[in-house]
């Protein structure tokens, strides 16, 4: 399955995007590069192991269900 989005770690949390990634064959983004996220920031994207230990943006993370189809995270929504 494919599809346009693909995560960048930016700001203490990680992001969704649908910016193109420079890199050929590469679903990162170059550190520094800035990128538009799913929530509507434009981040400088980060690279390195501790990045993809932030969080997931909880607003690119819904955008990003609802541009591929998956259902929501079944712990999301359940405390309202
Ligand atoms: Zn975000």
């Amino acid at each position: 399955m494919s599809h346009p989005i693909a995560w960048v770690p930016a700001e203490r949390a990680r992001h969704a995007s649908t910016d193109p990634v420079s890199r050929r064959g590469c679903r990162e983004y170059p550190e520094g590069q800035r990128v538009t996220t799913l929530c509507g920031q434009t981040v400088e994207a980060c690279e390195g192991e501790l990045a993809w230990l932030w969080w997931t943006c909880p607003d690119c993370d819904d955008r990003a269900r609802e541009l591929v189809g998956a259902p929501p995270r079944p712990d999301v929504g359940q405390r309202s």
